[in-house]
């Protein structure tokens, strides 16, 4: 973290807080909305990876709309600097502050806030926790369009600021297709109403997919109206071995193929993903018999007829098994043994904070030379790190995570640029889908022409002009 902070000044034109500040806040907000507590904000400093840390003074935590507006409405007109942050779970240094910014926490904004069960459709505050709306919609049998590792404490608000991608994208598409509408607080305060509620609205530009990705660069979202699709009964998860990377991407083919309709997630993981997770999460066992096997996928489908979906499946991993295609597999007999698949998965980002320091790339590329980077990544770095490969293989995005014992420079010049120069060779992604922060905000360039990036600096420019909203985060500072 330190070499990155260094990279970047404070801006000098930001104020800092004083005395009036605090009492103009306790006013709009009550002594409870005002958290100055060290603790809590030293949590609240430091990022999910303890990687990024920052040094705020001040915590607020508005309970309403106009709260948001009041709050960014002063900020603004004194030029103090502002955070957003959700559950704090984003993993490019986004969510926290670099210097003193003020963090506009959103979690008292929980609340849901009506359900449509004909269209399926749900309006909330941005900061409802995911998995609280995954089980408020279980109740009306109804799913969320996204699902990631960080359901617990990730809010609706932050997933809509990183356009948060997940372990569905293969199904249900992005939250660019399926969130309809939105209110967003822009820095001046002005509240903008684009809480629409269609599927279909062609009245002028769409305004709402500026904000989705932003990061909370160009504005607070304050409430999210989302479709969400029908719950289906018949889940069924395989956890399956394959012994290289082609068959992986043959498999990947032969389940859009043959799987069809049904597919829900394709995931991939290396074999040195999966000892990170049985060596450093209590209770998750390997579903196989312990061969060495170089690559597992974790194929879930999920349809409304169970015999069907069972016959299609079961029908498929044999002629998998026949072509040559896996080496082993096992079907989860139960929802708990399911979700014992899924843990495995999930448990990689976790597993890999306990390992200890880790470099983080979220790449999109294309999906035949997505492990090359993996290994030559390990033949660059050697025995210093132990270089792993997971992600969301059905969507050509590439978790490249290095682990080493300490964050170390050294090991820092030897990742990067090449990392982001191996992408952009390949016309790839530098971000996928974890979005840019602070870490990756120099580094646009690599994915983006300049003349697109100068578009989102005047569009910045013009929803922000003084640049109050997430400084440093997102577009290149010099
Ligand atoms: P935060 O981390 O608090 O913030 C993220 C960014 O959004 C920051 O720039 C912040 O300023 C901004 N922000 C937050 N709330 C608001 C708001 N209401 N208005 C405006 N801006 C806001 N990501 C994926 O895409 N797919 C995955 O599969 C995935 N898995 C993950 C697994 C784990 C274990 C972890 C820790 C993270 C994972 N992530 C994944 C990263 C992902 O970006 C976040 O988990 C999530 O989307 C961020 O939500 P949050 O509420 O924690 O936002």
């Amino acid at each position: 973290f330190g070499s990155l902070a260094a990279k970047v000044q404070r801006n000098p034109s930001f104020s800092t807080l004083n005395s009036d500040d605090i009492s103009y806040f306790k006013e709009i907000l009550g002594e409870k909305g005002v958290i100055e507590d060290e603790e809590w904000l030293a949590t609240a400093n430091t990022d999910w990876m303890h990687k990024y840390k920052g040094s705020s003074k001040l915590l607020l935590q508005p309970r309403s709309t106009e709260e948001v507006s009041q709050i960014l409405k002063y900020c603004n007109s004194r030029c103090l600097a502002v955070v957003p942050q959700g559950g704090n779970t984003g993993l490019v240094g986004g969510s926290v502050p670099v210097f003193d910014e003020v963090i506009v926490n959103m979690s008292l904004m929980n609340n849901i806030i009506s359900f449509d069960k004909v269209s399926g459709i749900l309006v909330c505050e941005g900061g409802c926790i995911l998995e609280n709306l995954i089980t408020f919609l279980d109740n009306q049998g109804f799913i969320m369009p996204l699902d990631l590792g960080a359901k617990g404490s990730c809010q609706i608000g932050g997933n809509v600021s990183t356009n948060a991608g997940g372990l569905r994208l293969v199904r249900y598409g992005s939250l660019h297709g399926n969130v309809l509408g939105l209110e967003v607080v822009l820095a001046d305060g002005n509240v903008i109403d684009m809480l629409g509620t269609l599927r279909k609205d062609n009245t002028g530009y769409d305004l709402k997919h500026l904000f989705i990705g932003s990061e909370g660069s160009l504005g607070i979202v304050t409430k999210v109206s989302i479709l969400t699709p029908s719950k289906l009964f018949s889940v069924n998860v395989a956890f399956l071995a394959c012994s290289d990377y082609f068959s992986c991407q043959k498999l990947l083919m032969e389940a859009k193929r043959k799987l069809g309709e049904i597919l829900s997630a394709f995931e991939f993981l290396d074999s040195k993903s999966l000892d990170l997770v049985l060596n450093h999460l209590d209770g998750v066992r390997n579903p196989l018999p312990p061969t060495m096997h170089k690559f597992y996928i974790l194929i879930e489908t999920t349809g409304s007829d169970e015999t069907y979906d069972r016959q299609k499946l079961e029908g498929f991993l044999l002629h998998a098994m026949e072509a040559g295609l896996i080496s082993d597999g096992a079907l989860a007999q139960d929802i708990n043994q399911a979700s014992s698949f899924w843990r495995i998965r999930e448990g990689i980002p976790e597993a890999l904070m306990k390992a200890g320091a880790v470099y983080k790339y979220d790449l999109s590329l294309p999906v035949e030379k997505m492990y090359d980077l993996v290994e030559e990544m390990r033949t660059r770095l050697g025995d210093s790190a132990n270089v792993v490969g997971y992600g969301h293989l059905g969507d050509g995005n590439l978790h490249l995570n290095i682990s080493t014992a300490q964050y170390d420079d050294g090991i820092l010049t030897q990742i990067e640029p090449f990392v982001y120069e191996w992408t952009s060779k390949h016309r790839g992604s530098i971000s996928a889908e974890h979005g840019l922060g602070l870490m990756k905000a120099n580094e646009i360039f690599y994915t983006k022409p300049t003349a697109t990036v100068s578009m989102m600096a005047s569009i910045k420019k013009m929803l922000d002009p003084k640049g109050i909203l997430n400084p440093y985060k997102v577009l290149p500072h010099s």
